[in-house]
């Protein structure tokens, strides 16, 4: 598709989960590029589709924002392309605005800026499925009406409404409304002054410039702009009461009835505690019958193959190179696809941002507001989100703690570790749960008190006040859960089949060459170019209770945290000529003595170093790219390290004083 034929420019936006990228996806599909803003670590995504009427347009999906006075990187970039000052981007024909139906009032701000500013909008009035399901009813004549611009009532989601919001970009484009409202002779004198000063500086947009200097002057809070603000607010309210019907509250009646309950500040959290329990417990208790399936078929592949091939370095590389480090980790399947399944339930039925709620006044203990919660939260998720996501805190100083404290919340790449040594602990899906839970916890408590620790050394300042959304109950939308545990899912079993698989062959090859002239398996073990880094390491990790072979399992961790289940089960099933199961294989490993090397004080030991390690190459640099800096990519990575090594040392010795071994 050649660029050329391109008619005119959309831009896309709207506040942050307003549905913008949903959109976007519905409207290009898979017609979609990725880059970076000229000068910015912002990502722009840009598509193209066609309309009913054969035109073709290109998208271009802004970062989300609030408004457009800048409180974040995101926010300065979406306001600099609409003004024209973004470098290399031209300012589009047309905004598409995307309203969350079921937040109006507050989004209508946004939309009445951007009119503000001049521009051809039209309005996706989006999430009208969740409206709907909470009796909100919108009437888009109205509001069309009122802001002069077409308002498309729409599901992005469930790409309902796609084809007419299409339909309504009629081109060529109607004529900018202009501003909706009008202030008294002073200001509009002053509105002039300032687009004329714009215009002489030949700047695009000049008068987008001259409403945007005394609207949202940076910093300062002057009375033009007191009264703006004012002036904008009385026509959304009247505009809403004229377009929007609320429902007849029982609905919201039944939502405060719960969260009465649900955000106590004592019976809150214990009901917090006991819903986080019981997935942990669902998880432990029921994942372990699919586990035994995959370990089984694994298992009988692997003897299917011994007794096929020749004996032979090709049947080990396949025997205790692939099938051992890809079915090392695929056992793990079940309990992240349940956790996932979990997660998604909890948000999409509203209970998360309840929990939001709750640590919220935690969090505001340690000097963090409520807007570290949510890219905290998805750092249970993976970090790297989470780091990202840390971009709509505006306070840079809090936005730097909350990014170096992130990797404690305990990532799902850490699942198979904690699932793998928590059996050697104690038995029985209660006990287990207990000890997952307090896994969690121990995590997510170290990284509040780091921040407490962090943020004055950094010099941050008060946070600031973060108002958090709390959505009513709902039913929760089946579709979207079962996506999201699909595609997580997806891309761990993609990983297993790539990295890992790689990584493992790798680890195989390491583990077997050079050989020795010995046929005993430890003699070759210790032989080969993993058994010699094995023994450099030996004297490092002893100490905490690990033998050389855990020492490079730990190692080639740091590609990623769940090699290391892989790595174990490719090292240590070399010691037998019987295939077994991954977990027969690790249970049964043995020290030089005879005794057993996973000890419960060793897989505690083990625990704590994986509770506290940024053994993760990709968190790295994109901590390096979000901070701008590797002193503080490598800081962390240096100083996560130290601790948890420090930590493992601490629970084995003090184990070992105490007896418990
Ligand atoms: P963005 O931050 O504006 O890019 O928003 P996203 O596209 O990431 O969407 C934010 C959340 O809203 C996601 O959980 C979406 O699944 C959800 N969402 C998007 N469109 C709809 C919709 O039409 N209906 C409902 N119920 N949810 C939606
Ligand atoms: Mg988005």
């Amino acid at each position: 598709m050649s660029s050329s034929s391109i008619e005119a420019h959309i831009a896309l936006i709207g506040n942050p989960n307003s549905g913008k990228t949903t959109l976007f996806n519905a409207l290009t599909g898979q017609n979609q590029k990725v880059s970076n803003y000229a000068g910015a670590t912002v990502s722009r995504k840009s598509g193209q589709f066609f309309t009913p009427h054969g035109h073709q347009f290109e998208l271009i999906d802004l970062p989300g924002c609030y408004s457009l006075s800048p409180n974040s990187p995101d926010e300065e970039v979406t306001r600099d392309f609409l003004l024209g000052d973004q470098e290399g981007e031209t300012p589009p024909d047309l905004i598409l605005c995307v309203l969350d139906a079921t937040q109006l009032e507050r989004h209508l701000q946004l939309l009445l800026q951007v009119i503000d500013l001049g521009y051809s909008v039209v309005v996706a009035l989006n999430k009208i499925d969740s409206a709907e399901a909470q009796g909100l009813r919108i009437d888009p004549t109205s509001l069309s009406e009122d802001f002069a611009v077409p308002f498309v009532p729409l599901s992005a989601l469930n790409e309902r409404g796609i084809v007419q919001l299409k339909q309504a970009l009629r081109f060529p484009f109607p004529s900018a409304p202009g501003r909706l409202w009008k202030g008294p002779a002073e200001l509009e004198e002053s509105i002039a002054l300032s687009t004329k000063v714009a215009e002489e500086e030949g700047l695009p947009k000049p008068e987008a410039h001259g409403i945007q200097r005394i609207a949202c002057p940076d910093n300062t809070d002057t009375e033009a702009e007191q009264f703006i603000v004012k002036k904008r607010t009385e026509f959304i309210q009247r505009a809403v009461e004229a377009g929007l019907q609320r429902p007849d509250d029982s609905a919201q009646d039944l939502t405060d009835k719960i969260d009465a309950h649900a955000l106590h500040p004592i019976k809150g959290w214990f009901l917090f505690t006991g819903i986080m329990f019981t997935v942990f417990w669902t998880i432990f208790e029921f994942a372990s019958i699919p586990m035994d399936w995959i370990d089984g078929a694994f298992g009988s592949l692997g003897e299917g193959i011994t007794s096929k091939m020749s004996e032979g370095d090709f049947q080990s590389l396949i025997v205790d190179g692939v099938i051992a480090g890809v079915g090392g980790v695929l056992i793990f399947l079940p309990q992240i696809v349940l956790l996932f399944f979990f997660i998604s339930l909890l948000e999409s039925s509203g209970y998360m941002a309840r929990a939001a709620y709750l640590m919220d006044r935690v969090m505001s203990k340690v000097g963090l507001s409520g807007k570290s919660f949510l890219p905290l939260l998805s750092g249970y998720a993976c970090a790297i989100p989470g780091v990202m996501a840390t971009r709509t805190i505006s306070n840079a100083k809090e936005r730097l703690a909350t990014i170096l404290i992130l990797p404690w919340t305990s990532c799902s790449a850490r699942l198979p570790v904690y699932v793998m040594l928590v059996p050697f602990l104690v038995t029985g899906s209660l006990s287990q749960t207990a000890i997952m839970f307090g896994i969690y916890a121990v995590g997510t408590i170290t990284a509040l008190l780091a921040a407490k620790f962090l943020k004055p050394r950094l010099g941050a300042t008060e946070p600031p006040q973060f108002l958090l959304e709390l959505p009513p109950y709902q039913k929760p939308q089946w579709s979207h859960v079962f996506h999201q545990v699909w595609e997580r899912a997806f891309s761990f079993v993609k990983k297993a089949g790539t990295l890992i698989l790689g990584i493992s062959i790798l680890l195989w090859f390491l583990g077997t060459y050079p050989k020795s002239n010995s046929d005993d398996p430890v003699v070759q073990q210790e032989n080969s170019a993993m058994g010699r880094a094995g023994k450099l390491i030996e004297p490092i990790v002893s100490p905490l209770g690990w033998d050389a072979r855990m020492g490079t399992a730990m190692l080639t961790s740091f590609a990623a945290r769940e090699v290391f289940v892989s790595s174990l089960a490719v090292s240590y099933s070399a010691d037998s000529d019987e295939p077994e199961s991954v977990r027969e294989t690790v249970t049964n490993a043995k020290r030089p003595d005879g005794s057993p090397l996973f000890t419960p004080l060793v897989a505690l030991s083990l625990l704590a170093f994986f509770i506290y390690a940024l053994q993760c190459l990709p968190t790295t640099a994109v901590v390096k790219r979000e901070t701008g800096s590797w002193k503080w990519a490598l800081g962390q990575l240096g100083g996560m390290t130290a601790f948890a090594y420090l930590a493992a040392l601490a629970v084995y010795q003090i184990g070992k004083l105490i007896g418990y071994s």
